[in-house]
């Protein structure tokens, strides 16, 4: 049984997050450090701690962490201009919590994909 992390308790709102969406599968709140002027988490409401720990009946929340991605950009006003969306996958990754989570970034110009 894998640890809950930070990110259960902010599901259940036990603790302070600006939630902006949430349903029966996954939960969007804005990142607690952004790193663009729009940086929103969307994480799957069951704990999955890394990607490597997916199986195909966690396809369905996954698959609505896109639904909800789209639909925040959107309402972001970020989708024309573009964004990127990213999730990161153990130590060489710079994984921090280990419950998965999809980051979205947007607002200004990225940059390169991968920085050293
Ligand atoms: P990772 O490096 O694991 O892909 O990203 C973890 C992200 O979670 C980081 O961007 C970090 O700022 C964010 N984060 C960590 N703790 C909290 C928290 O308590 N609240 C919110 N809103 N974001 C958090």
């Amino acid at each position: 049984m894998a640890e809950e992390t930070i990110f259960s308790r902010i599901i259940r709102r036990e603790i302070p997050a600006d939630i902006i969406y949430q349903d029966d599968l996954v939960t969007a709140f804005r990142d607690i450090s952004p790193q663009a002027p729009t940086h929103i988490l969307i994480i799957p409401n069951i704990l999955i701690p890394t990607v490597n720990d997916v199986t195909a009946e966690h396809e369905l929340a996954l698959g609505r962490l896109f639904t909800v991605a789209a639909k925040i950009a959107k309402e972001e006003g970020i989708a024309e201009d573009g964004y990127r969306l990213i999730m990161n996958c153990n130590r060489h990754s710079g994984q921090e919590v280990f419950h998965i989570h999809m980051h979205l970034v947007g607002g200004r110009l990225l940059g390169p994909l991968l920085a050293e």
